[in-house]
């Protein structure tokens, strides 16, 4: 057994003791006994559960790249699976897409979401997809950012999903999930429709996510892994502090996910982030990764999942929360505002706007009453 397996065993033990409180995250109690870093230079393929497609283990989330030469590049370094959505830009994204793989669309895996809605308008945005996408069919076709358990096996859904394979319009099928990943997952499990689950998946969240990733895959469900990089803080904006190949090698270090697609806007970060396939977490990215755990603690919420359902006027606080994760780590105003534009975040907007304290206590220290005045303030 390699130095490298004896890490990930170690890593393993130490993550699954480690949840004592919501505040504590897997880092909290990991064993430090790591593997150094090694540098592999190679691309590492996982299998994407029960679609049988070979993906690059690091993969990219394309949703905030304008920038075509950045798909070019990703592509040139041999990954092979890219995920969008029909709301990405306003459809620029999907467009984007579709222009940057022109002639190579039997090399690379595309993975398109869409948002729910009547059978009319479900049908449209994804032949609208698509269109911009430039193919007659996706691999992956998700529906956009579930929320509830009883979303996810909805007859509606399951329905639309099994036609859009028949008609040949996708070729696999599942759904995509911000808050409440745990519970969504678990629901998921009991099926064996979903073929594929993209979830958030960073190392802010609990241990609990972690098991309800490990059941969904064993029920042969394909994981996704988005939001690997809990906020996408710069550098520059942390004193120099640059954890972001430490958090992807710990997504992928477990072995249920089977991608990862941190978004990715410029060739320097996909340079970075594909060097990380092969490579096992040292001591210097667990220290650092802490140290980005405190600079996030307080700031974002990493959308942990700690809080879930605790407001009594059942709003999805870190839905809007989202936000201000955009604007603040991603720096994208324009997103930022994108995900308050659903009629569903108007009206939770105006439930917190009523509201004159907020009745949630955040474990990892964020003032929750605060950040919806900012997204308040942000939408008006
Ligand atoms: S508000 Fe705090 S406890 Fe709730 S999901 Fe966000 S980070 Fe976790
Ligand atoms: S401010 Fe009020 S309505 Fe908004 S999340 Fe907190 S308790 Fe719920």
């Amino acid at each position: 057994m390699g130095s490298k397996e004896i890490g990930r065993r170690l890593f393993i033990k130490g993550a699954s003791s480690a949840v004592l409180g919501l505040a504590v995250t897997p880092l909290c109690n990991m064993n430090l006994s790591f593997a150094d870093a090694q540098k592999a230079n190679s691309l590492e393929y996982r299998i994407l559960g029960r679609t049988g497609l070979k993906v690059t283990a690091v993969s990219m989330g394309v949703m905030n790249c304008s920038d075509p030469s950045v798909l070019h590049r990703a592509f040139d370094l041999g990954i092979n699976f890219y995920d969008t959505a029909h709301s990405y830009m306003g459809g620029r994204n999907e467009e984007m897409m579709g222009k940057a793989f022109r002639g190579k669309r039997d090399k690379v895996f595309i993975q398109t979401k869409f948002r729910v809605g009547t059978e009319k308008e479900t049908r449209k945005s994804v032949e609208t997809s698509l269109q911009r996408l430039q193919t007659d069919y996706v691999d992956v076709l998700l529906a956009h950012s579930l929320k509830k358990p009883d979303e996810v096996n909805d007859p509606a859904l399951i329905r639309f999903l099994q036609a859009m394979k028949k008609e040949g319009k996708a070729r696999f099928t599942g759904f995509s999930t911000h808050a409440d990943m745990a519970p969504l997952l678990r629901e998921a499990a009991k099926s064996s429709f979903h073929d594929v689950a993209l979830t958030s998946y960073n190392f802010t969240h609990s241990n609990d996510l972690k098991e309800a990733v490990a059941l969904a895959r064993n029920s042969g469900i394909g994981i996704v892994a988005m939001k690997t990089q809990a906020g996408g803080y710069k550098a520059s904006d942390m004193g120099g502090l640059s954890p972001h190949q430490a958090a992807l090698k710990y997504v992928l270090l477990d072995q249920h996910v089977a991608v990862a697609v941190p978004g990715v806007t410029t060739i320097q970060q996909i340079e970075e982030l594909a060097a990380v396939m092969g490579t096992a977490l040292s001591r210097k990215d667990l220290d650092e990764l802490r140290q980005y755990e405190s600079h996030l603690q307080g700031r974002i919420c990493t959308m942990c999942g700690g809080c879930i359902g605790e407001c009594p006027h059942g709003v999805a606080h870190s839905d809007l929360l989202r936000a201000v994760m955009y604007r603040d780590g991603y720096k994208d105003d324009k997103l930022a505002r994108e995900v308050l534009r659903t009629e569903r975040a108007l009206q939770q907007i105006k439930l917190c706007s009523d509201c004159s304290s907020c009745a949630i206590t955040c474990s990892r220290g964020l003032d929750i009453h605060a950040r919806l005045k900012e997204v308040h303030r942000m939408f008006s």
